[in-house]
Order: structure tokens, then sequence, then C-alpha cells
């Protein structure tokens, strides 16, 4: 028999992205600490025995989960098994819409969705509590929130590493019900929870999924913070600073040094921060729940056209439960939405790299680890496919990328040093992803022709 994997086995092996749920599970021997690779991540606390390996069960990159929940797929049909469609690259769903919160859209990230769902939710008393990101100190953090009238405080999503570990340290002395809004995993994580400890279910009746493209170390947030012209420390710092007379994705980042000065830099200036892998998590590779499966609802950003068109953002929404379709329902026929359904198809090309990447690379990159005789987390294997040999050099030099960034600013901690020291390593993954691109298209020409 192989042997029974703990967590510490999953952060030793760089799967972890710090949800902090197992800490609910390893009866205090465990607490949630910074990495020397800016990660929140476990940390033991007193002597681990194997009894404590039963944290596991909830973690969602869990290489050995029990079978009725072994994959995001097992999960739904716990969870949303009443959905009125099911589709095998983003699961199940009552219906997609794109839009806007017209009360809240030029204060969030995209179309403001998120918090509307969050302020219609306890408006109308179906949760008195919220469990969401928002500012603690200058910095973002998880934490309780239940008044509806200052809802704009939660808006904007936060790229760095956050985590849920007082969740189910405090939920039990929370009076009502909870609402959480989490990224694919993290959600994944309260699911496994919410099995094992059903009562959690009703006491958690809403999740809001935020669709994530990868979790970004919190050295991201210190390079942009010297990327916008801050060498002192920074605060408050707004990644989604939006142009309406400009396009969704030209937007920037901002932060407050320590005069309290605005110090902003555009994101096209910056690069390409996302598709390259930069100060992304290992575990995010092995992640192939685009579009936050497991949620009641699913958020992310329309950037596709016309959408992407408008500076101030639109949101792309999937429904995954009755409730929270109401709730959109509801807000168009109240005319508090400016919102249209939108085809699987277009919703799908919304993430298209997404799925090329996090489903279609799949394959490959756990073929690389298993090669290394590594811990391989429970992915789906009806992703798994073969990719042509230009796309697998372009997933080697990400992966290079991914992992040379982070080693990068732990030794040099300054933008200048750190983009020369990258340069080699970019150039390299920018010439394949071009290379790549191109063949690709030549391809869908050829075969538009046959
Ligand atoms: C790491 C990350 C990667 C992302 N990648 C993609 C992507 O590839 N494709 C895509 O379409 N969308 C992606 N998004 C989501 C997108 O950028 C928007 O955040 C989302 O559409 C919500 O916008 P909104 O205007 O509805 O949110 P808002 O109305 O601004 O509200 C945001 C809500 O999210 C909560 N929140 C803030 N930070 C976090 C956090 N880190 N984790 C959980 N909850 C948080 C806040 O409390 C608030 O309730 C990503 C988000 C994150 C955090
Ligand atoms: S991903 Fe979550 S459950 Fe798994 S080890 Fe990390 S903090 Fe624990
Ligand atoms: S990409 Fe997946 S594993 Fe990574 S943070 Fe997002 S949801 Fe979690």
């Amino acid at each position: 028999m192989s042997k029974k994997h703990n967590i510490l086995d999953i952060v030793n092996a760089d799967l972890c992205t710090g949800c902090g749920i197992c800490i609910s599970e390893s009866s205090g021997k465990l607490k949630m600490d910074w990495n020397d690779h800016g990660f929140l991540t476990p940390k033991p606390i007193g002597h681990l025995n194997d009894s404590d390996s039963d944290a596991v069960k909830v973690c969602p990159f869990n290489p050995q989960p029990e079978e009725n929940v072994k994959d995001e797929d097992n999960l739904a049909t716990i969870f949303l098994n009443k959905s009125k469609h099911l589709d095998e690259k983003i699961g199940r769903y009552e219906n997609i819409y794109v839009g806007y919160s017209d009360k809240f859209r030029s204060s969030s990230s995209s179309g403001g969705l998120a918090t509307y769902i969050f302020e219609q939710l306890l408006e109308q008393n179906i949760v008195q509590n919220l469990f969401i990101v928002k500012e603690v100190n200058g910095t973002y953090e998880y934490q309780w929130f239940s008044d509806f009238k200052q809802i704009k405080l939660i808006s904007k999503t936060r790229y760095l590493p956050v985590t849920m570990e007082n969740l189910f340290k405090e939920i039990d002395s929370k009076e009502g019900k909870v609402a959480v809004s989490g990224v694919a995993c993290f959600i994944k994580a309260i699911r496994l929870k919410q099995y094992y400890h059903p009562h959690y279910k009703v006491k958690i009746p809403f999740l809001v999924g935020i669709i994530c493209g990868g979790l970004k170390s919190k050295f991201f947030t210190d390079y942009l913070a010297q990327k916008a012209g801050i060498t002192s420390s920074y605060r408050k710092q707004d990644y989604r600073i939006k142009d309406p007379n400009s396009t969704a994705p030209d937007y920037s980042f901002g932060a407050f040094n320590d005069e309290k000065e605005l110090k902003k830099v555009r994101m096209v200036e910056v690069g390409d921060m996302w598709g390259s892998g930069l100060f992304k998590s290992n575990a995010c590779d092995f992640c192939d729940d685009v579009t936050t499966e497991l949620a009641d609802i699913s958020l992310g950003d329309a950037w596709l056209n016309p959408y992407a068109q408008e500076g101030l953002g639109n949101s792309v929404i999937v429904t995954r439960s009755t409730s929270a379709d109401n709730l959109i329902k509801n807000g168009i026929s109240k005319g508090d939405l400016s919102i249209g359904e939108l085809s699987l198809n277009l919703f799908k090309q919304s993430q298209l790299s997404s799925f090329y990447h996090r489903q279609d690379a799949l394959k490959y990159r756990v073929d690389n680890i298993r090669k290394h005789k590594k811990i391989i987390p429970s992915v789906r294997s009806k992703f798994f496919t073969s990719i042509p040999i230009y796309f697998k050099i372009v997933q080697k030099h990400r992966m290079i990328v991914r992992k040379k960034s982070l080693s990068t600013w732990k030794l040099t901690r300054n933008k200048t040093a750190f983009d020369n020291l990258m340069k080699p390593f970019k150039t390299k993954l920018q010439k394949h992803t071009l290379l790549y691109h191109k063949i690709r298209k030549i391809k869908n020409i050829l075969n538009k022709l046959k």
C-alpha cells in the first residue's frame, strides 16, 4: 500500500495555495504562516503523528481523496445536483450572463457583481454574515462583515495570498448563516469540509466563486509597488484602477507610499504578468477548475469583445444554483443589473487561454512530476490529452519562468536587478509563445479550408 500523505507532504511538494481549511482539522497542531517565497502555508506547531494525517481530507490537492469526493465532478454531483446544464469544461450550471451592476461597477474590479450579490444576500436576510477579503491595517485579509449599508468597503479583488484559516475557527460563534467568497481551490476546500461536516452546508448556504487564473506570491505586489515608483513600504494597494476612457485590460496598479502619496503604474507597461506564470504558485499548475465549478455563482472578467472595449469593465457570470439564478433574475427585473445572457461558447472564449493552459496542458505537467516521482495531486484525467511539441516547449519555459521569478525576487528584492536577471528567461518564453500562436493560427486556417 502506498504511504498515506499528510498536510506537510502537500506543503513540501509545493502543492498548497494556503486556503487554511486544514488548520480546522489539525487539533491545533498547524497554523498558517508566510513562507520564504511569499505564500501562506501551514506550519507545524507541535509534532505531527499518524492521526494528524486526517487533516488532508479537506485539502483541495489531496493526492489520495475518498472516491465520493475525488474531484470537482463528484463534489458537484453532491452539492449542485439540481443544476439544469452540464458542460465538461465549465461544470454544472443554470445560466450564463454578461454585464454589470449599475451601483457597484465603478468601485469594483469588473462589473461589481460580487459586491451586488453580497449586498443582496445580506439585505434579503439570506445570510447574516459574510466571510470576505477586506482591508485591514493597509493590507488585505479574510474577515467577517455584516453591514450591507457599508458594502462598498468589501469591493475589489486582491491578488495577493490570503487565507481562510479563521473561517472554521470562528464560524460556530457567529449567529445566523454565512456566505463566503473564494477562488476555485478555496471553494473546493469548503465543499470538502461541508461533506465531512454536513451541518456547515446549512450554515454556509451560499458560495461566491471568483474565477481565478492563478495565485500570485506576495512578491508580485512588492514588485508592482516598486514599478509604481514606491521605494518605501506600501499600503492599501489597488490592483484594478480602471480607466473609463480606455479598454478593460488597460488598468493600473496603485498603492500609497510612506508619505501617503498614491503611486500608480499602468499594467500594460509592466508586461505580461498573467500568461507568463510570473510569481505564480506551483499548485496552480495542477488546478483544472477554470471557472470555479463548485460555487453557487462564478464571476470573472468579460475580457471579450465588445465588452472588453468598456474601461469600467463587465462581469461574466455563471449561476449554478437556483438561489443564485434568482438573485440575478430579480436584479435584472428590479433594474439593478445591466445584464444579458451570454452563450456558452462566448463564455468559454473569455477564458480561452486558461482552458488551454489548465486543462489541455494538464497531462504534460502531470507526466512531468510523475517522471520525477513527486506527489501527484487529484486532477481530472478526463482532461488528459496530448499536446503538440511546440506547446510542450511553451509549458516548459512557463514552468522555468514561474520558478525563477520566485527565487530571483527572493534574492534581489529589486525591480531593476529582477528585470535584468529574468530577461533571458522571459525572452525565451515570449519567442516560443509567439511561435506557438503562429502555428496554431495557420492550423486553424488550414482546418477551415478543409
Ligand atoms: C487571484 C485572482 C485571479 C483571477 N484571475 C481571473 C481570470 O483569470 N479570469 C477572470 O475572468 N477573472 C479572474 N479573476 C477575477 C476577476 O479579476 C474579478 O475579481 C471578478 O470578476 C470579480 O469582479 P467583481 O467586480 O464582481 O468583484 P467586486 O465587486 O469588486 O468584489 C470582489 C469580491 O471579492 C472578494 N475578494 C477580494 N479578494 C479576494 C481574494 N483574493 N479571494 C477571494 N475573494 C476575494 C472581496 O471581498 C469582494 O467581495 C481573478 C481574481 C483573483 C483574486
Ligand atoms: S491547500 Fe489548504 S488544505 Fe491544502 S495544505 Fe494548503 S492550506 Fe492546507
Ligand atoms: S488557479 Fe486554481 S489552484 Fe491556483 S489559486 Fe486559482 S483556483 Fe487555486
